[in-house]
């Protein structure tokens, strides 16, 4: 059972998954408008320089890989967003000879911990060759496939870095995926914001009335069902059905939502290239260089890596992203009363902008280490910016879309979840999503099994851990 007769939905959070979800309900007829605290506008998705993250999707850009290890799923979805975003560059080729691409297929080097390939990475390999895709992957230890990256012009990105102190002076392994690069995320999304406006869509922004504050909700049956929103400004807003799609704010806009989703902090820092340095600008530019990611230690016995570390080539105003995601922090505080899932009456929520400005010893060590081995030139130049960036965790890494089973009448959906993996597929999000709000157990998306609510899942993915966990920089219990 589905959805398919609603006309007047309210999402709340105009970054990526809002945005994406928005359109493609108004394309299949219902009445859609979009909350956001933020000022966006087609020119007001912009990460300032020195503030270069204050929400996800607002970044100057992530990383695109279709490489998913086992999790064929996202692999194939991640093909299809590439199909779609390939298509927006060429719409805007065609409107504009000079306009920038959103997608940009630079490639990206996965950077082995070791001199030879780790298992997750054969297991890629393995599913890249299921689905025929093998040959787009060109290992630099393998002749063949160093061969065939010269017949596709991609020998320049197949970079060799020798492993530190090494007694017999190896590099490390490492595969040129050719599928991969990254987006130009905030001028993606004022670009769905355009096609949004288009579609119809109404957008409300700002601290007051773009702010969500509540729910309205009625009493039925002995339960309960949202009938609109009330924005900071006092204004009621009604509504058949409310979406959350507020990113690493969304436990704290729907308690509700506390046992699937948990906010964690990445760690970013960012080097700024002169463009009067012609060398620098021409080495790092993504014409040249490759999106590296790597791997500085093979995963734990539980699974989970610790050590991963990856940059992107500079952005047209030179500034040279490094993120660290072998540890996410959380920030765990007081839960309010009702919550209804806390680890010792506590949640891990995002910290204040003010606090998120510098980064754990722990990240920055780590940063550091990747810098002297694949940014040379930066050994010993000071930051340009340090920002933690608030990732939202899912309890299996999976996304959150589906409808809130504690609201009557789905009236309440979730279109959150983004576990550090969303932002490359903008384009193609909202159809799924919206499959499934229509459709509900019925849709065909080949996702709806892997974003379905989902409490009979056990916690895992770091959320588990609690206040007392290893990556806590809030308060621990005493
Ligand atoms: C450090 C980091 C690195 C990442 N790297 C990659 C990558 O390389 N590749 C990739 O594909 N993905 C990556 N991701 C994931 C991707 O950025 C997210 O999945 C995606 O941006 C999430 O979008 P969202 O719309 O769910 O949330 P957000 O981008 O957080 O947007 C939520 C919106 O909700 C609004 N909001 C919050 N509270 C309220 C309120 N009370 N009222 C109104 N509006 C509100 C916010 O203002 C915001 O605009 C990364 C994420 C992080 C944190």
């Amino acid at each position: 059972m589905g959805n398919h007769d609603i006309q007047k939905v309210a999402i709340v959070g105009a970054g990526i998954f809002g945005l994406s979800l928005a359109i493609s309900l108004c394309k299949r007829g219902h009445n859609v408008t979009v909350f956001d605290q933020h000022q966006y506008d087609k020119t007001g998705y912009q990460p300032s320089d020195d503030n270069p993250q204050l929400v996800a999707s607002v970044d100057h850009n992530k990383i695109f890989r279709a490489s998913y290890g086992t999790k064929l799923h996202y692999q194939r979805l991640a093909l299809e967003s590439r199909e779609a975003w390939i298509a927006i560059n060429k719409e805007l080729r065609d409107a504009d000879d000079g306009a920038d691409d959103l997608f940009v297929p630079c490639g990206m080097l996965r950077v082995q911990p070791t001199a030879s390939l780790s298992l997750l990475e054969q297991e890629t390999l393995a599913n890249m060759t299921r689905d025929g895709l093998r040959d787009t992957q060109f290992v630099e230890g393998s002749s063949e496939d160093r061969e065939r990256a010269a017949e596709r012009g991609w020998t320049e990105k197949l970079l060799e870095f020798p492993i530190p102190d090494d007694s017999d002076r190896r590099s490390f392994e490492a595969v040129l995926d050719s599928l991969a690069g990254f987006t130009r995320c905030h001028r993606g999304c004022a670009y769905f914001h355009s096609v949004a406006e288009k579609a119809g869509v109404v957008f409300r922004f700002g601290p007051q009335q773009g702010c969500f504050d509540s729910l309205i909700e009625e009493q039925v049956n002995g339960g309960k069902r949202a009938v609109g929103l009330r924005t900071k400004d006092g204004q009621a807003h009604d509504a058949d059905v409310v979406v959350i799609a507020a990113g690493s704010f969304s436990t704290q806009l729907l308690p509700d939502l506390s046992y699937h989703l948990e906010s964690s902090a990445g760690s970013v820092a960012t080097f700024k290239i002169d463009k009067a340095d012609a060398q620098l600008w021409d080495k790092y530019s993504p014409e040249k260089f490759p999106v590296i990611t790597w791997k500085s230690a093979p995963r734990g016995k539980d699974g989970r890596d610790t050590g991963s570390v990856y940059v992107l080539p500079r952005t047209p105003e030179g500034f040279v992203k490094i993120g660290y995601r072998g540890v996410k922090f959380t920030n765990f505080r007081p839960a309010p009363d009702g919550t209804p899932f806390t680890q010792d009456g506590k949640w891990s929520i995002p910290l204040p902008p003010s606090e998120f400005q510098s980064l754990p010893s722990f990240s920055a060590d780590a940063i550091r280490e990747f810098v002297a081995i694949f940014l040379p030139e930066f050994k010993d130049v000071p930051f340009y910016s340090t920002k933690l960036c608030w990732y939202t965790d899912s309890l299996d890494n999976s996304f959150l879309i589906d409808y809130v089973p504690t609201y009557a009448d789905k009236s309440v959906f979730v279109c959150s979840g983004g576990s550090g993996h969303g932002a490359k597929f903008m384009p193609v999000l909202g159809e799924h999503a919206a499959d499934v709000f229509e459709n509900g157990d019925a849709s065909t998306t080949p996702m709806r099994p892997f974003w379905r609510w989902r409490e009979d899942v056990p916690r895992r993915n770091g959320l588990q851990e609690g206040p007392d966990g290893p990556r806590n920089i809030g308060e621990k219990t005493v």
